[in-house]
C-alpha cells in the first residue's frame, strides 16, 4: 500500500491542534498532468499539515530539449 518514490518525505509536521510534532502519513490528493499532489495527515488527529507536489519527470526547463546529434560518423580511413 505505501508507495516509495524514494524523494523526500516528511516523517514529523507541526500539528496546531495536537500543539506538537507529529508523526504524519503521505496521501495521494490529486493527479496532475504535471505531477502529483500529495498530502501530509496527522496521525494524531488526521488534519492536514502540508501538501507537496511530485513531478512525475524532471523535464528540462527547455521543451525543445533534444539530445545532440551523434558525432559517431563512419569514416573511412586511407
Ligand atoms: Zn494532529
Amino acid at each position: 500500500m505505501t508507495q516509495q518514490f524514494g524523494a523526500f518525505t516528511a516523517s514529523e509536521l507541526f500539528c496546531p491542534k495536537c500543539k506538537r510534532s507529529q508523526p504524519v502519513r503521505e496521501k495521494l490528493l490529486l493527479v496532475l498532468p504535471s505531477g502529483e499532489l500529495h498530502e501530509f495527515l496527522c496521525t494524531g488527529c488526521g488534519s492536514s499539515l502540508a501538501k507537496r507536489t511530485v513531478s512525475r519527470s524532471a523535464r528540462p526547463a527547455s521543451p525543445a530539449a533534444r539530445p545532440p546529434p551523434s558525432p559517431r560518423q563512419p569514416r573511412l580511413l586511407r
